[in-house]
């Protein structure tokens, strides 16, 4: 026989059936590999298929994620354009773009978000509007979540800071300082608030104990749903 082989085949992994390409070579080890044409195990010619497969099980977790990073990236890359559709508090907004030498603050109206800017192709320049009015209504709405779930655990407040960042939406620093991703502004309100109540459990409890979850629960009933929820449309917050 020569090698590599190729073959494709199927796996039920956590809850989707997943196909694979299995490439046999002369090698001793076995290799995974994620990427545009999705998962790839390289093995030796004779490691058995359940072995194999068993691998891959082990590995899912990792597997999914890679596969939901690539999905993510295929998302449409923004043009900053008129027509273009953004997402605020789960809704989508049509962009509509006008010629303004003022530095107007944009104005939302129904299902319409109006942004003025001295040169409408300037993609540039809208994106910062943009962004920045997101950074502005994030922190207003942030704050009034926090005030709203605090005194249920018998606390003022805490201090609100917004992130940048891609990789968390939340973070409960020890200073009692919550941070949150700017970005969690595009979320449902149902999505925000498991995010705010999963912070201020923090302030109790500093670290994900039993009692931590309990107490996200007695803030948030539901948080279970909305935390998956956050999970699988989170990518599409991300694409700017
Ligand atoms: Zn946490």
């Amino acid at each position: 026989m020569s090698y590599p082989l190729k073959e494709t085949r199927d796996i039920h992994l956590l809850n989707q059936a997943l196909t694979y390409t299995l490439v046999r070579r002369k090698r001793r080890t076995i290799g995974f590999k994620v990427d545009g044409s999705g998962l790839t195990v390289s093995a030796p010619p004779r490691e058995p298929y359940h072995y194999l497969e068993q691998l891959i099980l082990e590995r899912a977790p990792w597997i999914v994620k890679k596969l939901q990073e690539l999905e993510a990236n295929r998302l449409p890359q923004r043009t900053w354009q008129n027509g273009e559709r953004l997402l605020l508090l789960g809704d989508e907004l049509e962009l509509n773009l006008y010629r303004s030498l003022r530095r107007a603050e944009p104005i939302r109206s129904t299902g319409k978000i109006w942004v003025g800017v001295p040169d409408i192709r300037d993609a540039d320049a809208v994106q910062q509007r943009v962004a920045q009015w997101y950074r502005r209504l994030a922190a207003q709405h942030f704050q009034t979540r926090l005030a709203c779930y605090a005194p249920r655990l018998g606390l003022a407040p805490p201090p609100l800071k917004l992130s940048n960042a891609r990789t968390t939406w939340g973070m409960c620093l020890s200073s009692g300082v919550i941070r949150l991703s700017w970005r969690l502004i595009k979320a449902p309100q149902p999505q925000i608030d498991y995010v705010v109540a999963h912070e201020i459990a923090h302030l109790k409890h500093m670290n994900h104990s039993r009692a931590f979850w309990d107490t996200v629960a007695q803030l948030y009933p539901d948080f279970e749903s909305q935390r998956l929820a956050l999970e699988r449309d989170g990518a599409r917050y991300h694409t700017f």
